[in-house]
């Protein structure tokens, strides 16, 4: 017999991040690899999820999710963008962003249909195109100002289009994309009659003033606009999974109707925590970027003291390095190694690529991590260069 996993998902082994932290684990090494932070999120949002453990809120939540969650982030979208939602109709909740990405591509696209995307893409966007039957088409950003291009952009649009699956802020490169550039987006998928789903879980990881723009919120966007986010990274609690997607009550009721039949409901005693943690006060999301703001700038001093070349993010958890100085080929294998050569784990870029020329020697390193592990993962590259001469 031959492989029993499906065509459409051959191509999609193991995910790079589960087999980085695998490395890093039997290695003992550093992990920079797999996107999570190594402290707890607020106090308040940790008690929260233990109140409703010990209230009994065990059972199965409603469908659509938790009331005091939906109204949540309804007053979420209204306190930082202005947005008017209806909670009970434009909110779903889902087990993580992962789910709300996979149930919504699952529910616009006929197999054949076509998904304009930018690559480097995060990885579950590729086999959740692929689990549709849909077709991905891609533009590339390129180290070291991952730009958007005109020309390729719209090269990837065509009659076939169903949607764009935006990010930003983007992972792994971490850029933020100016309005201009969402406007190009916008443009074209308006001229295509595309819907645009757009990924914002680093909505509040943002350095420097650097503006985050909603692509919900640009003119006449609302109407064709899915909008995933999740509490993950914003409340640094990756393992929660709760994330939620909103946007016109029938494309939400759309996604709701393939939600249900994924995992029907999750996350029963997280979400109530959640819908804490979203009415903190703004000093909490200012004081989680500004944190996270002095961890990028000292992981990318380390990276450069260590001679790489770096792209500096203007948000996400992630900075990406050309790790060509220290002897890098080909970036997958270069990580491989690394665990084993100096104790750290990065994760490639190539990996997020169709091109994969395109990131040849670049490496993405996670600075969700407590000082003194930057420091001690900076300490070990720098022993690279002078072995590498
Ligand atoms: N989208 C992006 C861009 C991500 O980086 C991640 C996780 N790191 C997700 C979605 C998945 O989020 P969740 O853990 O809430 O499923
Ligand atoms: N999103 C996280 C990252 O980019 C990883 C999530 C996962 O392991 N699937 O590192």
């Amino acid at each position: 017999m031959g492989s029993p996993l499906v065509a459409r998902m051959q191509g999609f082994g193991s995910t790079i991040f589960a087999e980085m932290t695998a490395l890093a684990t039997e290695r003992g090494a550093v992990n920079l690899g797999q996107g999570f932070p190594d402290t707890d999120g607020p106090r308040a949002m940790l008690d929260a999820a233990k109140a409703a453990i010990d209230a009994g809120r065990n059972q199965y939540p409603p469908g659509p999710g938790v009331p005091e969650l939906l109204e949540a982030v309804a007053a979420h979208q209204k306190r930082f963008y202005g947005m008017d939602l209806d909670p009970r109709r434009e909110v779903l909740v889902t087990v993580g962003a992962t789910e709300a990405i996979a149930a919504t591509i699952l529910a616009l696209c006929e197999p054949g249909d076509e998904v304009v995307t930018f690559e480097p893409y995060y990885d579950s966007y590729a086999a959740s195109i692929a689990l549709a039957g849909a077709v991905r088409r891609t533009s590339v950003l390129r180290f070291p100002d991952f730009a958007v291009d005109e020309a390729s952009l719209r090269a990837a649009f065509s009659s076939r289009t169903r949607l764009v699956l935006l990010n930003t802020p983007h992972n792994p490169t971490g850029k933020v994309f100016s309005r201009e550039e969402l406007e190009l987006v916008c443009a074209l998928a308006r001229e295509h009659d595309a819907w645009v789903v757009t990924d914002e879980v680093y909505e509040h990881l943002v350095f420097d003033g650097v503006e985050h723009v909603p692509v919900a919120t640009l003119p006449g966007m609302w109407d064709r606009t899915l909008t995933i986010s999740s509490a993950g990274k914003t409340f640094s609690a990756t393992g929660w999974k709760v994330g939620w997607v909103s946007g016109p009550a029938e494309a939400v009721a759309a996604v709701r109707a393939v939600k249900q039949f994924l995992t029907f409901v999750g996350s029963g005693p997280f979400q109530p925590a959640v819908a804490v943690a979203l009415g903190l006060g703004d000093d909490v999301y200012a004081g989680l970027a500004s944190s996270l703001q002095a961890k990028r700038d000292l992981l990318v001093a380390g990276l450069r003291g260590a001679g790489l070349e770096v792209s500096v993010p203007a948000g996400t958890y992630f900075v990406v390095a050309d790790a060509a100085p220290l002897g890098a080929v080909d970036a997958l294998e270069f990580c491989r190694e690394l665990p084993g050569r100096a104790g750290v784990v990065g994760v490639p870029v190539s990996v997020f690529h169709d091109d994969v020329d395109a990131a040849r020697t670049l490496v993405r390193f996670a600075f969700c991590k407590r000082d003194e592990v930057l420091q001690e993962a900076v300490g070990r590259l720098g022993t690279l260069r002078t072995s590498a001469g």
